[in-house]
């Protein structure tokens, strides 16, 4: 007999199984369903880097530690099936990275493929070849691109550009109209350093001018080309946790969301600090290896864009096996390293295994931007 005519699925199960999702968005304002009996770590965002290549040489730019080269799209789909197909619940994000993904020569067979797999595919771009060439953007909305992400380094044309180069804030600026005019769901993306900190309420100001959805702000990590350009106190911790403070209010009162992918936002944020004491497995802070995944432009799955170490090579290996089983996987969920292990926001923070290699050489050091 089938299932289906077990549970008899009338209005009232309708209703009864609508009610407990509300109730675990109400519990979870990240929007991540908690749902206990799932039980399973589960890649809620998957980010695949496409290329390594470049148009610009950003001061800060991760990618120049790392990956040489780059899958087709064939190879990406043969990779990409399986992991779709694994998990219970449908991979709600796929981000699109590089380098800079516009120069990936099949991008719009790859967004077609994924798009029909996941909710949201956001792709991450610094908007020259969206500025230089709008078409681009609407061939990739045919095939299935729904939201978009430009790099904005400052409100301030001048610092923006000794960041990205002489130029660029024209284009960026160019490249939101064209967004604008195409009606994509926009962010923009500010990495905090040295020389933009302190211009970060200007930043989500302009971000709601020129239309954007989403500011989203995450402090530079040195990795990369930013290692040699940004120490890791190019903002003090405490600096670092004002500006995170302020996120919320800021958000409102421009009635903009402010996002950040740092671990401590949720330490600071009254919503997520009930979270702390929860055991669900879906582990907030830190998403790597919980609700984060990511593969490098040659097919290598690493814990995050930002951490340079391979787990597993997907052209020999299964990326289930990796997400399961391997060792990094379960630290990451564990958290009993450094002074997290006994801390009480362990399970909304973690702090940040790459500034804690950058500060102290040791993966699972001490993140030094740990204020507590
Ligand atoms: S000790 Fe770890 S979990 Fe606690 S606040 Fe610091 S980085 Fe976050
Ligand atoms: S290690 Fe750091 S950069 Fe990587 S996912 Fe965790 S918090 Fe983000």
């Amino acid at each position: 007999m089938a299932i289906f005519q077990l549970i008899p699925y009338n209005k009232r199960t309708k209703r009864t199984l609508h009610l407990a999702k509300k109730r675990a968005r109400i519990t979870d304002p990240s929007g991540y369903w908690e749902d206990k009996k799932m039980g399973q770590y589960f890649p809620f965002v998957l980010q695949i880097d496409v290329t390594p290549r470049c148009n610009l040489d950003c001061l800060h730019c991760r990618t120049s530690h790392g990956a040489t080269g780059e899958l087709n799209s064939a190879e990406w789909i043969e990779i990409l099936g399986p992991i779709f197909s694994h998990f219970r619940r449908r991979i709600q994000w796929v981000v699109i990275g590089g380098g800079e993904p516009t120069l990936y020569p099949e991008l719009g067979r790859l967004i077609s493929y994924i798009s029909r797999k996941t909710r949201v595919v956001l792709l991450m771009t610094n908007g020259v070849l969206i500025a230089t060439n709008p078409p681009l953007l609407e061939e990739l909305m045919a095939a299935g691109l729904n939201r978009l992400q430009l790099s904005l380094e400052s409100p301030v044309p001048e610092i923006h550009d000794t960041i990205r180069g002489q130029g660029n804030f024209y284009l960026v600026m160019q490249a939101a109209q064209v967004c604008h005019r195409l009606n994509i769901n926009l962010a923009f993306r500010m990495t905090l350093n040295g020389l933009n900190w302190p211009q970060y309420g200007e930043f989500i100001t302009l971000c709601k001018r020129l239309g954007a959805k989403e500011a989203n702000l995450r402090k530079v990590i040195p990795v990369g080309k930013a290692e040699a350009n940004f120490s890791w106190d190019c903002i003090s911790p405490q600096d670092h946790c004002k500006i995170l403070t302020d996120f919320p209010q800021l958000g409102e009162k421009h009635g903009i969301l402010v996002n950040s992918e740092d671990p401590y936002r949720f330490i600071v944020d009254p919503r997520f600090q009930r979270l702390a004491s929860s055991n669900s497995c879906f582990l907030r802070g830190c998403p790597a290896g919980t609700g984060h995944a990511y593969i490098s432009p040659e097919g290598q799955v690493r814990p995050c864009s930002n951490i340079p170490f391979v787990l597993g090579d997907l052209r020999e290996e299964s990326f289930v096996d990796i997400w399961e089983n391997h060792e990094w996987m379960i630290r990451l969920r564990e958290r009993n390293y450094a002074k997290c292990a006994d801390c009480s926001y362990k399970t909304i923070c973690g702090g940040c295994r790459a500034m804690a290699k950058a500060y102290s050489g040791d993966w699972w050091g001490v993140d030094p931007d740990c204020w507590l």
